[in-house]
């Protein structure tokens, strides 16, 4: 897999040909007055969960209700449109002042349930007028006009991905012509999102990290399946989001044997994605692939699996998987003019036999005969198709003349054999698989699923800490003074961090007279994993343990002395992910230490 850093600024061309520029939209609703903007499907999906909790709802209704939830994603212009009409929730004080009015005609948008969860709508439901313009496509991305005319339109790239495939021949020759290779690219995307909201989870301006991985178009085995195959994820498939609603909790053996995961290299990817999540600090209990339904995939994909994770504002999507086929690649091709394909020769074994025609003209005689038609004769003859050229030999043979292309051709112009030959290989337009990493969304859901709280003796409120793995902690290592006032605890401090700096370990030297449980609770609550103390044990020959400082394990708060000359070895360990904190204690017989 090779790193490209492909330009933001895209040619309209470009974005054309991929198909962005006339279907890269979301499907939005406008208010009558032209002023008020928002995703048709999130406000519908708004309604919907709201009318579930409102009173009055029979099991019918609840099962219609959960249907249409399922359906959203899936849903055409026409049928978002129509189901927004009949799932409407009014304005609660609308709703009451038209019920209350004398007269007043019977609600025919809205069923008496709807009327019940209108009432009861809490500030938190969107609410809308009861007019709004039909719903219809967004284009998502944001326009410019490139050079000093400004007549070149173009986009900020909203994905990294059409770079990677406008360079697919550079990289084709980098991967020496051969298939399975990838690329990889990080960097911003923008989208003119309609509704930006939720801190990082939507936002107009983001980072993304995205893997193009080619790959034979009838080829689906990935050469490292094994490795991966084994772990285990939980599925959420197209059937059982519009069925039952229950996961499949499947090795990715299982579920390539099944066929809920249609090709290996996908699977191997979305396994990836799984160790991936976790490592960076993402539950598994936590985590599941989402099947698109049909309607949902973009406008490029022939299927695709969202990585999702369960936050407070419901599960969210991390990383999309997309086989995306042979889209892109045709798609450029076509617009550019320019083969985008790949030649794979065969091993010999592998080789195709067929009938080839070998036809051996007379040039001269033929030329002779019919002068200027000669080229076009001699062409013609040369492209026959086994049939017609057996049938010529059979004719010249017999009558020793045939006609042909309006003339008469005669023995000594012509003959065919039919001889064997192999095709050797082949010319392929490779398909793709896509993961697509929200940088900033995995942020966010890491942060939730790190935030942890634990009571502490003598205080009552419960102390927050972030329990990020050491992998993707910021600062790996806080450095202590108990008493900051004092020149030697200092000074130790100022060594160790120095010793972290020249190992090229970040730390973060917290100094401030505070007592040192303060400090703890403050480093802890940044997620620093380590805290390294210096004490009076550490500057004072008279203590047993001298020349030692303190290493705290924030997630145990678990403490071991070690040696200032053991300190540099023991850390490195740590850091480089040789030893988790058990190990640092076990392993390394490191004695464990209670604060007096
Ligand atoms: P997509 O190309 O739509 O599959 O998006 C790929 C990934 O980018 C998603 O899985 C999200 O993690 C992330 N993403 C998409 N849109 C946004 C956005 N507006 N703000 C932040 N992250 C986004």
């Amino acid at each position: 897999v090779f790193e490209l850093d492909c330009t933001i600024l895209t040619d309209k061309k470009v974005l054309d040909a991929s198909g962005h520029t006339a279907k890269f939209c979301d499907k939005m609703m406008t208010s009558k007055d032209g002023l008020d903007f928002v995703r048709a499907d999130h406000i519908l999906e708004d309604w919907i969960e709201h009318r579930l909790e409102a009173p009055g709802v029979n099991a019918a209704l609840a099962q219609e209700l959960n249907d249409v939830l399922a359906r959203i994603d899936d849903m055409s212009l026409p049928e978002l449109d129509a189901a927004l009409r009949k799932y409407f929730v009014p304005k609660p004080a609308a709703a009451a002042a038209a019920a209350a009015a004398p007269g007043a005609k019977k609600d025919k948008k809205a069923d008496a349930a709807a009327a019940a969860a209108a009432a009861a709508a809490p500030a938190k439901v969107p609410v809308y007028d009861d007019e709004w313009q039909p719903a219809k496509d967004f284009n998502l991305m944001f326009g410019t006009g490139i050079g000093p005319s400004g007549n070149s339109p173009g986009f900020l790239r909203p994905e990294t991905a059409q770079g990677m495939f406008v360079n697919f021949k550079r990289l084709l020759d980098y991967a020496g012509g051969k298939l399975p290779f990838g690329a990889a690219q990080i960097g911003k995307a923008f989208r003119n999102e309609i509704n930006p909201q939720q801190g990082l989870l939507r936002v107009r301006e983001f980072w993304l990290a995205e893997v193009e991985f080619f790959v034979h178009p009838n080829r689906s085995e990935h050469d490292r399946f094994d490795r991966i195959a084994d772990v285990e994820v939980r599925l959420f498939g197209r059937e059982r989001q519009l069925g039952d609603r229950k996961y499949d909790v499947v090795t990715i053996r299982e579920a390539v044997a099944r066929g809920i995961i249609r090709s290996q290299t996908l699977a191997y990817f979305m396994a990836r994605t799984w160790l991936f999540l976790a490592s960076v600090g993402a539950s598994k209990q936590y985590m599941r692939f989402r099947q698109h339904l049909p309607n949902e995939m973009a406008h490029y994909a022939r299927d695709c699996w969202d990585a999702e994770l369960l936050t407070s504002y419901g599960w969210i999507e991390v990383v999309g998987h997309a086989d995306r086929a042979a889209y892109d690649l045709n798609a450029h091709q076509d617009a550019s003019g320019h083969k985008l394909d790949v030649y794979e020769s065969w091993q010999q074994a592998d080789w195709k036999p067929y009938d080839a025609v070998a036809a051996k003209l007379n040039k001269g005689a033929i030329g002779k005969a019919f002068k200027q038609q000669a080229q076009e004769l001699i062409s013609a003859l040369e492209k026959l198709g086994k049939d017609d050229a057996v049938a010529l030999e059979a004719k010249l043979a017999a009558d020793g003349k045939a006609p042909f292309g309006g003339v008469e051709l005669t023995r000594d112009m012509a003959s065919f054999a039919i001889e064997k030959a192999f095709h050797k290989g082949e010319t392929v337009q490779p398909a793709v698989i896509e993961p697509a990493f929200g940088i900033g969304r995995i942020m966010y859901c890491v942060f939730e699923h790190s935030f942890r709280q634990r009571a502490v003796e003598k205080e009552t409120e419960k102390r927050n800490y972030l329990s990020l793995p050491v992998s993707v902690a910021p600062v790996k290592f806080s450095v202590l003074p108990l008493k900051p006032s004092q020149a030697s605890h200092r000074d130790v401090a100022e060594r160790v961090e120095n010793l972290l700096v020249a190992n090229g370990i970040s730390c973060k030297v917290d100094g401030v007279n505070e007592t040192i449980g303060r400090r703890y609770a403050r480093t802890d609550e940044i997620g620093i994993p380590f805290g390294i103390t210096i004490d009076d044990d550490t500057v004072d020959k008279a203590h047993a343990d001298f020349d030692s400082v303190t290493l705290r394990d924030r997630d145990s708060m678990q403490q071991v002395r070690v040696k200032l000359a053991e300190l540099e070895k023991v850390v490195d360990s740590i850091i480089k992910q040789r030893m988790a904190w058990s190990d640092v204690v076990n392993t390394l017989k490191l004695p464990i230490w209670e604060a007096k």
